[in-house]
């Protein structure tokens, strides 16, 4: 069984320095926007937005690769969460976002990822449940894993933290 270490922490997602791989809350368009998307993006430069042009629109769910220009982290991984409520099924697509981010970033040999909380902001996730499909999805994904080893949550707010951390140890461990 592959060693891979789950990790919570307070921060912002475009200050991750030590991390191969952020995790981007993006829009269809990967367009720079408010919230993760404009953190992301301000951070990286307008390079990031230029490569994205070729590799928009995506879909709820999906996720796509790119460079990280002048991040601190080699790669982004951009994933469109779901509108919650409206892009249906919300727990099934938020759950693909992690899964698909998670092959990705392994697919291309990356040790380390760094999530945001997908979904909880404009598009209206209830944290706690989104905790709890995110929290799901990754110990799923866990074990096809084969280059990942560390995968650090990062929540904006002390609240978010706390939700993140209650979802981490109420699930199952074995990993
Ligand atoms: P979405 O459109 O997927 O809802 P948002 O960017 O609006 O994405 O927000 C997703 C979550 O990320 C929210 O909980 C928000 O508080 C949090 N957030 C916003 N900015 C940052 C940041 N710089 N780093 C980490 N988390 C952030």
């Amino acid at each position: 069984m592959t060693q891979v270490s789950i990790e919570s922490v307070r921060g912002n997602i475009a200050n991750q320095p030590d991390i191969d791989a952020i995790v981007n809350a993006a829009n269809a368009r990967l367009m720079p926007g408010s919230g993760v998307a404009g953190a992301i993006h301000s951070a990286a430069g307008p390079g990031l937005a230029q490569e994205c042009r070729r590799l928009a629109p995506i879909e709820p769910g999906q996720a796509v690769i790119s460079g990280g220009h002048d991040l601190p982290n080699s790669h982004v991984i951009h994933c469109l969460g779901p509108v919650y409520g409206v892009d249906t099924p919300s727990d099934e697509l938020l759950a693909d976002c992690y899964r698909n981010a998670l092959e990705l970033a392994d697919r291309h040999g990356l040790s380390s990822i760094a999530f945001p909380a997908i979904s909880t902001g404009v598009f209206g996730y209830p944290i706690d449940e989104a905790a709890r499909v995110a929290v799901n999805a990754i110990r799923k994904a866990v074990p096809g894993l084969t280059s990942v080893r560390l995968i650090r949550l990062v929540l904006f707010s002390e609240d978010d933290l706390r939700v993140f951390r209650a979802a981490l140890a109420s699930a199952s461990p074995g990993t």
